[in-house]
């Protein structure tokens, strides 16, 4: 089997990078991973069994109980824990603290090390996170690290949030990504920092399709 092409996109909360690995993958025809979802799920799991989302040893006990699984309708990832999709019911506040919290725990990142790396052995694979291009995927052809100005990135996160029907000020969302952003890139495991050779691409000012246009030339130039 011939290797497979792999492009990871990091960077803090809002930063366009799940917008954008959505965009690349349709363009490319790329399988798109949001590895983030899956961080949010294992939040979920603790929340729904009482488990202090910062308590190691509690979580690590049941992680044979903890099930995740993907599926793709259309190019559009859905997550699942057991059988129930929880695709929607992650995307909470609540579930992104949680989701930070379960995160900075060394013995949940290598509890789903392999399996964020088999996605990328079957199929060419845009991957989004925090780690893809330093520890997930240090193989990948293309990394890109993405950036943009807080307060663009909190109006973003909290535009989308409301085109969802959830009513959040952009005061609350911008301390929550400020308190997030602290903890993603300060954390002893796998910190939200650039990899050495990651493209940094920051995207103030730029609409979707000149962020992916950019994109796209990033990865036309690594690739060729
Ligand atoms: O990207 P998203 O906001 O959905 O991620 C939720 C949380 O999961 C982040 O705040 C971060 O703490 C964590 N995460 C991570 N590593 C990844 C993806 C997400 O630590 N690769």
């Amino acid at each position: 089997m011939s290797e497979t092409i792999k492009i990871a996109i990091d960077g803090p909360s809002g930063s366009g990078k799940s917008t954008l690995a959505k965009g690349l993958a349709k363009e490319l025809g790329y399988v798109y991973v949001d590895t983030g979802a899956i961080y949010r799920t294992v939040g979920l799991f603790a929340k729904r069994n009482s488990i202090d989302p910062h308590d190691e040893d509690a979580l690590s006990a049941r992680f044979s109980n903890i099930d995740i699984s993907l599926k793709w309708e259309d190019g559009v990832q859905k997550i699942f824990l057991s059988d129930e999709d929880v695709s929607e019911l992650i995307r909470t506040p609540e579930a992104s603290m949680y989701a930070s919290a379960v995160s900075a725990l060394p013995k949940v990142r290598a509890f789903l090390l392999e399996m964020q790396r088999s996605f990328a052995k079957k199929s060419n694979v845009i991957m989004d996170g925090r780690d893809i291009g330093t520890v997930i995927l240090p193989d990948a052809q293309v990394k890109i690290f993405m950036q943009a100005h807080p307060e663009e990135r909190a109006r973003r996160r909290m535009l989308e949030l409301n085109a969802k029907g959830k009513n959040v000020t952009f005061e609350e969302v911008y301390a929550d990504m400020c308190l997030r952003d602290k903890n993603d890139s300060t954390r002893d495991v796998a910190p939200c920092v650039p990899a050495d050779d990651a493209v940094v691409f920051d995207n103030t000012g730029l609409d979707i399709p000149q962020t992916v246009e950019k994109a796209l030339e990033i990865i036309k130039e690594k690739l060729s």
